[in-house]
């Protein structure tokens, strides 16, 4: 086996010292692009299977090196956190006969199969849909993918949310050349803050360098955004002018604002704003499904993520709608279906109250045909969800709004037009969403 490499070596040796790609037609290049691209992730895989191999004994501590990466990683010029990745997907190929498989014959890159690989370790039913999306889409969706398999996987969100969090740090270090670097770990949301926090300074910089003729990449101007954050000191100056004085004041009473500045920086409005954020360019979107959201934690298929960083705990959305964070979009979804835009307020917007009005031209009680002076009714309450969704609204009269309120009647579970029915009813949405038993 090890004497056909070598000739394989030698054979591609050959091949690579004659090459010239300029007397070759652009068809041919385009060939051969494909060709040693096949070469390069077969040879990927026989190396990561070899090293995997060679990690289970101690040829690597007899060489004197930390870790069987270590070695991996200075016998093959590569970094060390590559050289463990490969020995992982080594590893794990073997209990993944059709990832392997497709690995072999050249179709999946290293990186692609060591997403799989990960992925498909944890949730082995995935395996099959995984590689066929490896053929489909991007690296980066595939990776996206192989987060949510992982996760979904995980028996519980809440739990790797807090492991997370305690294993946080921001490690900065010097690099060969003498640049510093940081490099900081912790909760998708988390950076999915700090992120919505430097974007409309980065923003601001970029359209400054195009608007005289200086060429950047976008990260550039995202470092000296985090430069300028910190010399300008953001982080004890509120983002927005709000009612300081209603903050403290008892949730459950109507907001009046939905951008309320948190309770640590309020005395500090007065500060200089160097760069004021805009709901515009600052969002951080939230996918969730309502269900979800309402239930605390999500059930088989259900989603919850920070789009582009990818699933978060139940707890940290809830959290960030709780703290009124004002960069925050929340997609409420149903499976596939989007249900709507969360809105962090109590009251419906302009757009919700015009699409309630078509929905519900009447009073929601069946055999009620008022009309006038309906009122919107949040079906869970708003001092529980935080959140006014479409979905979650109903419009009644006065007179069965007063019923709900004071005497406990509802509306049966479900939209539109639907029966209201008393507390001891059976169809009472209270005693069908008790649990089975319960009296
Ligand atoms: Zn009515």
């Amino acid at each position: 086996m090890c004497q056909r490499l070598g000739e394989l070596r030698e054979a591609m040796g050959d091949c690579a010292a004659r090459f010239d790609a300029d007397l070759i037609t652009a068809g041919d290049a385009s060939r051969a692009v494909e060709e040693a691209s096949a070469i390069e992730k077969m040879a990927a895989t026989v190396k990561a299977l070899a090293a995997a191999r060679v990690a289970r004994t101690d040829v690597w501590r007899r060489r004197g090196d930390r870790s069987a990466a270590h070695e991996l990683a200075r016998r093959t010029g590569t970094s060390v956190g590559q050289a463990a990745q490969a020995l992982e997907t080594g590893r794990r190929l073997s209990a993944l006969p059709e990832t392997a498989a497709a690995a072999r014959r050249g179709e999946l890159s290293a990186q692609q199969a060591s997403a799989i690989a990960d992925a498909a370790g944890a949730d082995p039913s995935a395996e099959a849909e995984l590689l066929d999306q490896a053929r489909r889409s991007s690296l980066q969706e595939l990776k996206d993918q192989c987060a949510r398999t992982r996760a979904a996987a995980l028996p519980d969100p809440e739990a790797r949310r807090r492991r997370i969090h305690d294993r946080r740090y921001l490690r900065t270090y010097n690099d060969s050349e003498g640049a510093w670097n940081l490099h900081m770990r912790d909760n998708p949301e988390v950076g999915a803050e700090i992120m919505a926090a430097l974007a409309p300074i980065r923003d601001r910089l970029f359209a400054q360098a195009r608007a005289e003729g200086r060429r950047e990449p976008l990260e550039a101007y995202a470092a000296d955004a985090l430069a300028e954050l910190a010399r300008d000191g953001s982080g004890q100056q509120a983002p927005f002018e709000a009612s300081a004085s209603e903050t403290s004041t008892d949730t459950s009473t109507e907001p009046a604002s939905i951008t309320p500045v948190p309770a640590q920086s309020a005395q500090s409005t007065q500060a200089a704003q160097p760069t004021k954020r805009s709901a515009a360019n600052t969002k951080i979107l939230v996918r969730v499904d309502l269900e979800a959201l309402l239930r605390g934690y999500p059930a088989e298929g259900e989603c919850c993520e920070v789009v582009g960083y990818g699933p978060v705990a139940v707890s940290a959305i809830a959290d960030m709608i709780r703290t009124a964070d004002p960069f925050l979009v929340a997609v409420a979804t149903r499976g596939k279906e989007v249900v709507g835009v969360a809105h962090l307020g109590r009251s419906p917007t302009a757009h919700q109250r015009s699409a309630l009005e078509w929905l519900y031209p009447t009073c929601a009680a069946e055999g009620c045909s008022a009309l006038g002076r309906l009122q919107m009714d949040h079906r869970v309450d708003w001092a529980q969800s935080h959140v006014t969704v479409l979905d979650l609204l109903d419009r009644l009269c006065a007179h069965h709004h007063g019923l709900k309120t004071h005497e406990g009647w509802a509306l049966v579970q479900g939209s539109g037009k639907r029966a209201f029915v008393a507390p001891d009813d059976p169809r009472h949405p209270r005693r069908a969403n008790a649990p089975p038993g319960a009296a």
